[in-house]
């Protein structure tokens, strides 16, 4: 039998190939490889998709949420809120501004950073906050910006698995001082290798991020700021743009598939992500159940030919990298619950019918229904 893997890029490309291949070939002829015009024209075409002013490409999402954090003026002694159930490029980018990464719990309804914990991780030094909008979720921005205004710290949305989410009307990337964005393949809207974006509705944060992206210059070799090279390439741009035109219909899709998992499995014993219906603005870049068998569920489905994975295996406070942070197990126990019990399910917009029944059968004959 064939098999199913998490994400099948492969089917995507087939579809789109005439269009790509035009695009990158216009790219290779014009050699205009660095910042060239796709990269001006994606930026203010993903800009309007999102509903904000500015979108500054850069070279990945870790990226992007690192230009964010340093343009907003964080730095060392500085402490930053961030989620302990999340991919850990978000707390990454923190300490690359040479910030501590403070961790919150999440909750259990949506896997998001809890607001009810934030005072609790505030301290004199907090400066600013990152949400993290996992699995195409949207936080609970509302208490988290109210939060922020009370103590006067700043938020930067991680939205790296975002693209194209809601909260109530509010785009995920546009409710806060700036959005970080990830273009790795395998995400809603993705590149052929690394890429990344910043969105922000503030004039000033733009410009100094699109000088901090390109060596700090403000024209040819003046450099006004310390910066980096962290360019998104014009040939990923000139995918993206093509790219992008889909992405509305391939979230929808997404939101299909979910009902069709949501009707087959809602009697079954698991834990299933909030439903499309209870949650407009959801774009489920992963499809995530709960169980306590977690660990079988997985080896049953890679057995049947399925490709399921954990996202995320350990919570932040638990990888040897931040041993140093000094947490301990038990310290952020719904982020620790989840680590043992989530599992993704595949789910791509190209996947076929009879392809989510086979989940479905497998997830059910596992569960002995
Ligand atoms: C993918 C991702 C990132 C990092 O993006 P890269 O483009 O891989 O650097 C950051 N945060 C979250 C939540 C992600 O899913």
């Amino acid at each position: 039998m064939n098999e199913i893997p998490l994400v099948n890029l492969r089917r995507q490309y087939d579809l789109l190939k005439p269009e790509i291949k035009d695009a990158m070939e216009r790219v290779f002829m014009t050699s205009d490889f660095i910042l060239g015009e796709d990269v001006t024209f994606f930026e203010s075409e993903f800009a309007d998709f999102i509903g904000v002013k500015y979108a500054i490409g850069v070279a990945s999402g870790t990226d992007a949420l690192i230009l964010a954090l340093k343009a907003c003026g964080v730095g060392s002694f500085d402490e930053v809120i961030v989620p302990a159930f999340t991919f850990i490029a978000t707390a990454y980018a923190v300490s690359s501004c040479g910030a501590r990464p403070v961790l919150v719990d999440v909750r259990e309804t949506d896997f998001n950073m809890d607001p009810e914990k934030l005072a609790d991780a505030c301290t004199p030094k907090t400066k600013a906050i990152i949400p993290v909008h996992l699995y195409g979720c949207a936080a609970q921005m509302d208490s988290i910006r109210a939060f922020a205004n009370k103590r006067n710290l700043l938020v930067i949305e991680d939205a790296c698995q975002a693209h194209g989410a809601r909260y109530g009307q509010e785009p995920a990337g546009g409710m806060s001082e700036a959005g970080a964005f990830s273009f790795y393949p395998g995400k809603n809207l993705g590149c052929f290798g690394d890429g990344g974006i910043v969105t922000t509705n503030d004039d000033n944060l733009a410009k100094k991020i699109r000088t901090m992206r390109n060596y700090g210059q403000s024209k040819k070799y003046h450099h006004d700021l310390v910066g980096f090279n962290s360019r998104l390439d014009s040939l990923q741009a000139a995918v993206l743009r093509v790219k992008l035109k889909y992405l509305k219909d391939w979230n929808l899709n997404r939101r299909k598939l979910v009902d069709v998992y949501h009707e087959a499995l809602k009697e079954v014993a698991i834990g299933l992500p909030c439903a499309p219906c209870f949650n407009p603005g959801h774009v489920y870049h992963l499809f995530v159940i709960r169980t306590k068998w977690r660990d079988d569920l997985l080896n049953f489905l890679l057995a049947n030919g399925i490709g399921a994975a954990i996202h995320y295996p350990v919570p932040i406070h638990l990888h040897k990298a931040y041993e140093s942070l000094g947490y301990k197990a038990g310290d952020f126990p719904v982020a620790e619950l989840l680590s043992r019990q989530v599992l993704s399910l595949p789910i791509f917009p190209e996947m076929f019918h009879d392809e989510i029944l086979r989940v479905v059968e497998a997830v059910r004959q596992f569960l002995g229904d």
